[in-house]
């Protein structure tokens, strides 16, 4: 593990491995990590001859600025998580590294990023998009890993990827959970005892509304997941909607789409959390 600051240092680092022919494996984060992105390292390492991690809590991809404020910092224990990791080169740099200039940068992925995060967090995913083609730009890496938690986030990467020519193999990786299986998430540190053992049922639910696919209607099925989780103290559904994995796009019944996926973002106190659940087994996606 090499830890490096500055967009230079990387530069000049990883130009010697790519002249050695290395393979290089690219995992962008935020910190404050937890097994989930654990997993998409070591992903990355087995995949790859170097890989790099990026630690930076991007500003532009912040529609709350308490959100941003409160966002968990620790680089020197994500620093020591990764020693243990294998070979990596963990890339952290300041804000003005990244965003010399500020970014006017607009994209436009129309209705993938229209919906759900992109209509609750407006803007999130242009500067989703902003900092991701820029430490593309900087690392050019051979493979890029994302984790299906934020399931949205690795469609619109992907398209992206598609509209800026990037030559990076993007890789979805599943979904990392907590013994009772409350998705990983940095977040999950600014809960309280009650919002963490009730944000459990967040994944209980979801589990249970898989087994309601051939009884119920779609419509059924989201109105009895976000009824159910709103009874629950502290949780609060924001949304909760079943798409088309591919689109996006809601559906109105299962015969629509070969892979529904359901999408949801809770408040548990103030602490916004968000998960997925595939009613399709991946192999018929
Ligand atoms: P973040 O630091 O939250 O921006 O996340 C960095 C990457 O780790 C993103 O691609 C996330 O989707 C992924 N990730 C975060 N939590 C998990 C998890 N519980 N399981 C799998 N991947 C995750």
């Amino acid at each position: 593990m090499q830890l490096i600051k500055t967009v230079a240092g990387l530069k000049k680092e990883l130009e010697n491995k790519r002249k050695e022919n290395m393979s290089i494996g690219f995992v962008p984060t935020m910190g404050a990590l937890h097994n989930g992105h654990i997993e998409l390292v070591k992903r990355s390492v087995t995949e790859n001859d170097i890989s790099v991690v990026s630690i930076f809590v991007n500003p532009t991809q912040f529609n709350d600025k308490n959100d941003l404020l409160k966002y968990p910092r620790m680089l020197d224990a994500d620093c020591k998580l990764l020693e243990k990791t294998g070979n990596t080169f963990v890339f952290a740099p300041d804000v003005e590294e990244i965003y010399p200039e500020p970014d006017t940068r607009q994209f436009d992925f129309g209705c993938l990023a229209c919906v759900m995060e992109g209509q609750f967090r407006p803007g999130h995913f242009n500067g989703v998009a902003q900092v991701v083609s820029r430490l593309f730009e900087i690392v050019e890496p051979d493979r890029a890993y994302f984790g299906e938690k934020d399931f949205q986030q690795s469609v619109i990467i992907r398209e992206m990827v598609k509209q800026l020519n990037f030559n990076i193999q993007i890789v979805a990786c599943q979904i990392v959970r907590e013994a009772d299986g409350l998705a990983m998430s940095s977040r999950n540190l600014r809960l309280n005892e009650v919002q963490r053992k009730n944000a459990a049922n967040i994944f209980r639910i979801l589990n249970e509304s898989r087994n309601k696919k051939d009884s119920h209607s779609v419509q059924a099925v989201k109105l009895l997941v976000e009824n159910e989780l709103n009874l629950i103290p502290e949780l609060k559904v924001e949304y909760f909607d079943i798409v088309d994995a591919h689109t996006l796009q809601s559906i109105n019944n299962w015969e629509e789409t070969g892979a529904p996926i359901g999408c949801i973002a809770v408040f548990a106190g103030d602490v916004r959390l968000i998960d997925n659940i595939k009613y399709f087994s991946p192999s018929t996606k």
